[in-house]
């Protein structure tokens, strides 16, 4: 069955090939999504069989211990997502090509002239200001997830990916259906829980807005991935 395809990477992690997977404990096992629906996106796996199987939202509400060591750990991901989101603008973006130029200018004066600190706070005004990476990364769950083992993603906000290819890919990301980690845990009237409300299936029917200037393309799904493609190539720029 494929929803349970992630089961896999719980029972013997260190028998992954590694570029399946990006680390490992006791508690926990992280993997690039194997269908990544943004220019990074990974699944962070609790290894607790006896939690595996709980729908999200009864794991993250009914067990603070356990939301405050997801806490902890998706924020290291987070990190990690965030630098090889930079490495990645590295080699396309001009802006931050200049940054990165600046930088290791003042890590050879450094060298070169004694007693210039690169770390003042003089020497850092230097830098063209940077952007703050880990902000472009996303964490949380989905409402009525696909696969059955507990997973929470960890992904950039950008949706630019081949791999996304349809509206309910989109709005999986885009809606109420994502839910953000720090909206655990959630008020028990809340209407996409499981038997308490229903509002999860329309979340994927209803219109598409690109998540960068909110322009509602409907149900345009062809003209929304061109105007992703362009928010991309703007993104670069700033
Ligand atoms: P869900 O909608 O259940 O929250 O998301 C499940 C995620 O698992 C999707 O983003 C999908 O791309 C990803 N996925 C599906 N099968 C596999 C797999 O075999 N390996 C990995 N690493 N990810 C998978
Ligand atoms: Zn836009």
């Amino acid at each position: 069955d494929f929803r349970s395809a992630l089961a896999v990477y719980l029972s013997d992690p260190a028998s992954v090939p590694s570029k399946s997977m990006l680390f490992y404990n006791d508690d926990f096992v992280v993997v690039p999504d194997a269908f990544p629906k943004s220019i990074v996106h990974a699944l962070i796996l609790p290894r607790d069989i006896s939690i595996t199987h709980l729908h999200p939202f009864e794991a993250l509400n009914s067990n603070p211990e356990l939301l405050e060591s997801i806490r902890k750990i998706s924020l290291q991901i987070r990190d990690l997502l965030a630098r090889e989101l930079r490495r990645i603008y590295l080699k396309t973006s001009a802006l931050e090509r200049a940054r990165q130029k600046a930088f290791e200018e003042l890590e050879e004066r450094a060298i070169s002239e004694p007693g210039f600190d690169p770390d003042s706070e003089e020497s850092q005004a230097l830098l063209p200001p940077g952007r703050d990476w880990a902000s472009c990364i996303r964490i949380g769950v989905h409402a009525r997830p696909s696969m059955s083992n507990l997973h929470i993603h960890v992904i950039s906000q950008d949706m630019h990916s081949e791999r996304m290819k349809h509206k309910k890919h989109y709005n999986s990301f885009n809606s109420g259906f994502f839910v953000d980690l720090d909206e655990f845990p959630l008020d028990g009237d809340d209407q996409r829980i499981p038997g308490v409300g229903h509002v999860t299936n329309g979340m994927l029917k209803g219109d598409m807005t690109c998540w960068k200037c909110g322009r509602n393309f409907g149900n345009r799904f062809q003209l929304l991935k061109e105007h992703l493609e362009v928010e991309y190539e703007a993104w670069k720029r700033i």
